[in-house]
């Protein structure tokens, strides 16, 4: 074979970048569970950036962008082990009304946050009691098959920098 061969005639202005480890992906997305009903979108906004094999997103959307280039649409559907994970049902506990400061006002839906033996951790109010309120430590996606539509603006090399903090920075990303 010629040298020629192994490239020709696909030249193009500057190189195909491909999702994989250690590039920085810019997609649009749009999110909705099993009903349909929309969920998250990046549309009408700034597209999101995410530094790819760094877990910085869902491990079934990484895997189904691997080696997508710009311009890469799809539909893809998440099942929950490869998502946010299933719903743990001991996640969900009742409270009582003095671990919670006097002034606060409870709702069913609001968040409140707690320090977990990893760091901070968010909760739901999913309902309140005579003695208090039941609480989830779920993530509200978890136990829910997610259902992408997404479309990659542009992949690009990450810095030096991004890949020792495992994360995009600049515009879109970590502002530090
Ligand atoms: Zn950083």
């Amino acid at each position: 074979m010629r040298y020629s061969d192994a490239f020709f005639p696909s030249f193009q202005r500057t190189p195909h970048m491909k999702a994989a480890h250690g590039m920085v992906v810019s997609m649009h997305y749009t999110l909705t569970d099993d009903s349909g009903e929309t969920l998250d979108s990046s549309r009408g906004g700034e597209p999101f950036n995410y530094l790819h094999g760094h877990s910085n997103i869902i491990p079934g959307l990484e895997k189904a962008l691997e080696g997508a280039q710009t311009g890469f649409k799809s539909k893809v559907t998440v099942a929950p082990a490869e998502g946010y994970g299933e719903k743990n049902p001991e996640a969900v506990f009742e409270a009582p009304r003095e671990h919670f400061p006097p002034d606060m006002k409870l709702e069913v839906g609001s968040r409140v946050y707690a320090d977990g033996p990893n760091g901070p951790i968010t909760l739901t109010v999913v309902s309140l009691t005579e003695t208090g309120a039941v609480l989830d430590a779920n993530h509200p996606l978890a136990g829910k098959t997610l259902h992408f539509d997404v479309e990659i603006t542009t992949v690009r090399s990450a810095t030096q920098e991004e890949l020792e903090h495992g994360h995009v920075h600049g515009e879109g990303g970590h502002q530090h």
